[in-house]
């Protein structure tokens, strides 16, 4: 179908199911295809009952049920910053889908499918545009980064915590230490008498060879 083969766009998967995709390269401000099907009338309450994810309204009145088959541009997905958009011409109630940017052979088409539209079907899901994506994607990076800089600050502190606990520990100890030289100072004073004069400790089996046990055992 050399028609078909014409057309610079393929219907093909996406991150949301389906997408319309670019096969050449389409330049800025072209007409890429139309977003088309029944109109329907608000003031009867048969079209005004019709409910569906494919409606454009175009005017107070007139609104396109983009629903049908035919119709390849419902394909076309939502972007916060697209590479297309929907030209509406109120009067001839024809809409065409046009590129504001130009356009490379596999990029997806999209465009902005307005504020309600978002707010109804795209906020409480979560935009997966790819803007969106980037905004989320980046929030979430500075949120790991916050976390580490929070961990690395906490355990600086524990650091040093623990070693002024350290040092306040050793000196404690330098203290205790200090008054104990003092004191076993007088205490050898006074051990070294009981050495000299009763000899038996020093004799006792096992603990005779080491030069340290009498001592101890004086104290
Ligand atoms: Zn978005």
């Amino acid at each position: 179908m050399p028609a078909l083969s014409k057309k610079p766009y393929r219907v093909g998967r996406s991150k949301t199911g389906l997408g319309l995709f670019a096969t050449k390269p389409i330049k800025k401000g072209t007409k890429i295809i139309r977003y088309f099907g029944p109109m329907l009338d608000c003031n009867k309450k048969k079209d005004d009952a019709v409910e569906n994810k494919y409606l454009f309204q175009i005017s107070k009145r007139w609104t396109v049920d983009g629903s049908v088959r035919k119709n390849i541009a419902r394909y076309i997905n939502h972007a916060c910053k697209p590479n297309a958009e929907s030209d509406v011409s109120v009067k001839k109630r024809k809409i065409i889908i046009r590129a504001i940017k130009n356009i490379e052979p596999g990029d997806e088409i999209n465009y902005d499918y307005g504020t309600e539209y978002f707010k109804e079907y795209l906020k409480p899901i979560g935009c997966k545009c790819d803007a969106c994506e980037k905004k989320r994607k980046k929030k979430r990076a500075e949120a790991r980064a916050e976390k580490a800089r929070l961990k690395a600050k906490a355990e600086k502190k524990a650091q040093r915590k623990a070693a002024k606990d350290a040092e306040k520990a050793s000196r404690a100890k330098a203290v205790k230490a200090k008054g104990k030289t003092t004191s076993s100072k007088s205490d050898a004073v006074s051990s070294a008498r009981p050495r000299k004069a009763s000899p038996k400790p020093v004799i006792t089996p096992a603990a005779a060879p080491q030069s340290e046990a009498p001592a101890q055992l004086a104290a």
